[in-house]
């Protein structure tokens, strides 16, 4: 089991998010689960395809607007529509609809091991015509330009004459809902038709947006059976092509669509997507399944999880994994966005849940993925340059806290641009890629480049008090409390930073002079700098209070008013649509993991004790509005050994899409939270940390399981970690020998030797 996702509704109400689960994508394109003929009228549906990073750029509305704000930002577009298909039987035309005549049988699955999506279906129409139909599409792993849909028609009591009308639709727009800040508010319109047409064969769209001065190009052609006739043309801003087929045996139609856009392919974009058609002329639907079914042998080799005694949780991380690959980004052009390619929720944007959230499942399990995400942000750096210059910082960069193409996207600063965690947490996951990989050409060619600016944005925005290095007005990742001093998370990831940015330096100082002279030439970095980052690491200030013998999320916190959780409305969360913001910064009430994460992330700045206690405390003042949230619990109380609490937060966290906890997939999945359901797991049940000192593990096991498995990759080799109620086995399936920690006592693996080791339920200290 839990290799398919089935979904057999048909009712109105829960097809908008079946939209967003059954969505394809390969990390350039994503089409959501829409069906080829659609709904009815009445019915929400956000029809939508997607091209990673393709955007237009429009105006941020302000009342006051004032200095440094962003005048514009960049929304992923909704791009030409491939998919409709509509069909209609017998000399009456009767169309095709699930919703009219009588549905025998529908079944729809996604298959999370062969990458694709079908639907299938026995139907009757009011005229009393029955015939089974079979949609099934995918998203190409190994040609990303391509979204293929095949479609059979077979006769059950009806023989006669069908019409099978395809189209290519440039007439598309973006949902909105001016209701909520989570989607957008307006500017649904973002392409004009440049060109629609069709020639040898091809039907083809061309579409700019109105601002971005980007293009798209939608380019489609259709192989059938038989020899129907065939009739292709223009209307208005679509092309329609008309088939006309006699069923009397099966029916099969494969309609191939290529898009190109002016990002990656520049120019000549219908010319290019011919092009792509010509490499894949020869193969049929069934052949172009079998590379899929390669490729994602591959991925999951390398990536699943495998468990044993719950077959709804092992649904839900096979199903988050999946759309993580899909969703994630492959050039320098893309990253992964909040809500994948799955839909338009956060318009497309890319935030920290990146490094903090996502980056860590590709990093352990397929490293190459990883640091092409690296490499985006590298790409952006330039950008992140001239934005802390504009907010007034004399050196350093300043990543933007929302962001398609690398300039700052976010209108509301408190729990925006004044989340400059975000450059440390990008900075943390540099030196994560460099523990785990040793790949010391990136860190000489990337990796300290940006360690180094990032530090000096620290060293520009903080300044030494009573022998501290203190950090003001900035907001940690909970956005129920904004704009504070010494805000702790910040602090300890930006101590980090600082830590790092000069371990860099003298890394290059050793290992190559020559490197670091070109470095310092082009950066102006010297000896000295990096030693005034060391100062600053060393003297971070983090606050503490003894009293309660917690962490304070930061200078103020403590002495705020605790939130009247017994007074507040169930229907009142998420607090963020029922409250101002200044009503919810007075109290203590956290949207998220604050103080916990930097706990996860860096626990060995403060002691056992402490941990726990700020476990406890956060807990209780702790919506998790945000799905960012739960999954950092789940692994704390790892952690701290909270058996109960461990597991339930990490249910939260498995099916929050499949089962649409958060009340809000139709726009799209949260991508953060499926990568934190994989962290869950691997570092939070089984204690995988990444430090310094190496790889270690600590596993322990929820009661309610007979055991689980997963494979993790680091410096070169492949480890298989299986673990059951009684003991756990370690095997170093690729490499020849790995020294790590299990339960804090060295170990040396050997090839194909299996390590066995009795369980031992305990704290990792
Ligand atoms: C969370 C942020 C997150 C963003 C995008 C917000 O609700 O509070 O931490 O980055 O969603 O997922």
């Amino acid at each position: 089991m839990a290799w398919t996702l089935t979904n057999n509704e048909l009712s109105p109400k829960a097809l908008v998010n079946l939209e967003s689960l059954f969505a394809l994508g390969n990390g350039y394109l994503g089409v959501r689960g829409n069906f080829e003929e659609g709904y009815q009228s009445d019915m929400l549906s956000i029809r939508g395809t997607y091209q990673n990073a393709f955007h237009d750029i429009i105006s941020i509305p302000y009342g006051e607007k004032l200095f440094a704000f962003p005048e514009t930002q960049q929304k992923l577009v909704n791009i030409m529509d491939a998919q409709t298909i509509l069909i209609y039987f017998g000399e009456e035309e009767e169309p095709f609809s699930l919703f009219e005549g009588e549905v025998l049988s529908y079944q729809r699955h996604l298959h999370l091991d062969r990458g694709y999506s079908e639907r299938i279906i026995h139907w009757r129409s009011p005229l009393g015509k029955e015939v089974k139909l079979h949609f099934r599409r995918l998203a190409s792993f190994t040609c990303r330009e391509l979204f293929a849909i095949d479609l059979q028609i077979e006769p059950v009591n009806f023989a006669g004459r069908i019409k099978v009308v395809s189209t290519v639709n440039g007439d598309v727009s973006n949902f909105a809902d001016p209701n909520d800040p989570r989607v957008a508010s307006g500017h649904a319109k973002r392409l004009h038709v440049e060109e629609v047409g069709c020639k040898s064969g091809y039907s083809f769209a061309v579409n700019g947006t109105y601002t971005s001065g980007l293009q798209t190009a939608c380019v489609s052609r259709h192989a059938v059976s038989g020899s129907p006739a065939v009739n292709t043309q223009t209307i208005g801003d679509r092309v329609e092509t008309v088939f006309e087929f006699h069923l009397s045996e099966t029916v099969q139609m494969t309609k191939w669509n290529v898009y190109t856009d002016s990002l990656r392919h520049k120019e000549a974009l219908v010319e290019k997507a011919i092009g792509i058609h010509e490499t894949f002329s020869g193969l049929s639907f069934e052949g172009l399944l079998a590379e899929q079914k390669d490729y994602l042998d591959d991925f999951w080799a390398a990536a699943d999880v495998k468990i044993d005694g719950d077959d709804s949780l092992q649904e839900g991380i096979r199903f988050n994994l999946y759309h993580l690959l899909q969703s994630a980004g492959r050039d320098e052009y893309s990253n992964i966005s909040a809500k994948g390619l799955s839909g338009e929720g956060y318009e497309g944007h890319y935030f920290w849940d990146t490094e903090i959230y996502m980056f860590p499942v590709f990093l352990m399990t397929k490293p190459d993925m990883a640091r092409q995400l690296l490499i985006y942000r590298y790409s952006t750096l330039d950008q992140a340059r001239a934005r802390a210059k504009e907010m007034g910082h004399k050196k350093g960069a300043l990543f933007p806290w929302r962001t398609i193409s690398g300039t700052e996207c976010s209108s509301f600063f408190p729990s925006g641009t004044a989340q400059y965690h975000i450059s440390a947490d990008i900075a943390y996951s540099y030196v994560q890629y460099y523990l785990s990989t040793k790949d010391y050409d990136f860190m000489q060619n990337y990796g300290a480049e940006l360690l180094f600016e990032t530090a000096r944005l620290w060293m520009d925005t903080g300044h030494y008090h009573d022998g501290k290095f203190k950090i003001a007005n900035v907001t940690g990742p909970d956005e129920y409390t904004c704009v504070v001093n010494n805000n702790f998370y910040t602090n300890v990831m930006a101590k980090h930073n600082l830590k790092w940015a000069a371990k860099a330096y003298r890394l290059l100082a050793e290992t190559d002079r020559n490197v670091l002279n070109e470095l310092s030439a082009r950066l102006q970095v010297t000896d000295e700098e990096a030693s005034v980052w060391e100062k600053a690491a060393q003297l971070m200030f983090l606050p503490y209070d003894e009293k309660l013998n917690i962490n304070p999320q930061d200078d103020t916190f403590l002495e705020k008013a605790v939130w009247d959780f017994e007074n507040t409305p169930a229907d009142h969360h998420p607090l963020l649509l029922h409250y101002h913001p200044l009503t919810l910064y007075r109290y203590q009430v956290c949207k998220q993991a604050d103080a916990v994460l930097a706990h996860f992330l860096l626990e060995d700045e403060q002691d056992l004790e402490t941990i726990r206690n700020s476990f406890d405390y956060y807990e209780n003042i702790t919506t998790h509005d945000s799905s960012l949230s739960s999954c950092i619990f789940s692994i704390m109380a790892s952690k701290v050994r909270y058996e109960q609490k461990a597991y339930d937060y990490f249910i939260e966290t498995a099916r929050l899409d499949l089962d649409n906890t958060h009340g809000n997939t139709k726009d799209g999945l949260h991508m953060a939270n499926m990568g934190g359901t994989w962290m869950s797991i691997v570092y939070g049940f089984a204690g995988l940390r990444l430090k310094e000192t190496g790889l270690s593990l600590a596993p322990a096991i929820p009661s309610k399981w007979k055991g689980y498995a997963f494979r993790l990759k680091y410096q070169g080799v492949q480890l298989s970690i299986e673990i059951n109620q009684e003991y756990l086995s370690l095997t170093l399936v690729e490499g020849d020998e790995l020294t790590m920690k299990l339960y804090g006592e060295e170990i040396t693996l050997q090839h194909n030797r299996i390590l066995k080791s009795a369980l031992i339920n305990k704290a990792v200290v």
